[in-house]
């Protein structure tokens, strides 16, 4: 499965912010939306950065709350990892393994066009699994 079927799946919407906004406009669009990212981007849909509620938990823990008056550009991830409509389930699982992050934007021709969470991933795992035990099933009951 691709990152394409995924977004055609679940849609390419994606809440973004930029890097003037406060972090408590950040909480407000995180909690509102019951999400755990926003991209960071600009008017083009460039990506500039992300910023997912463990960067706000870490802010608060290290600041206090007189930290969400803060700019997003002094806190988010600058150096974002995306990835791209053709790349597989499996690139994007290993992409988030490695890099210990549970949101991947995608990208094309340098636009943002999607997220992809973790969630996201997990679900489609999932059904890939019981497909391919299904089957097994039939073809053993079959045979
Ligand atoms: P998350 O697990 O997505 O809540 O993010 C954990 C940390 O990784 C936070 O500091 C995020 O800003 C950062 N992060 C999340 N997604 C990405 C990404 N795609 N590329 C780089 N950093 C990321």
């Amino acid at each position: 499965m691709t990152v394409a079927r995924i977004l055609s799946e679940k849609g390419r919407e994606v809440f973004t912010t930029q890097p003037h906004r406060t972090l408590k406009e950040v909480i407000d669009l995180l909690a509102g939306k019951g999400i755990g990212a926003v991209v960071v981007s600009d008017a083009s849909m460039s990506v500039l950065g992300i910023l997912s509620e463990r960067d706000v938990v870490r802010v608060i823990a290290q600041h206090g709350a007189a930290a969400l008056d803060d700019q997003v550009s002094r806190h988010m991830t600058p150096k974002v990892t995306t990835v791209t409509r053709g790349d597989t389930i499996d690139h994007v699982m290993q992409t988030m393994t490695d890099g210990r992050f549970r949101h991947v934007p995608v990208v094309e021709d340098g636009r943002l066009i999607g997220i992809i969470s973790i969630g996201d991933v997990v679900k489609r795992h999932v059904n890939m699994i019981d497909s391919e035990r299904q089957a097994l099933r039939e073809y053993i009951a079959t045979a």
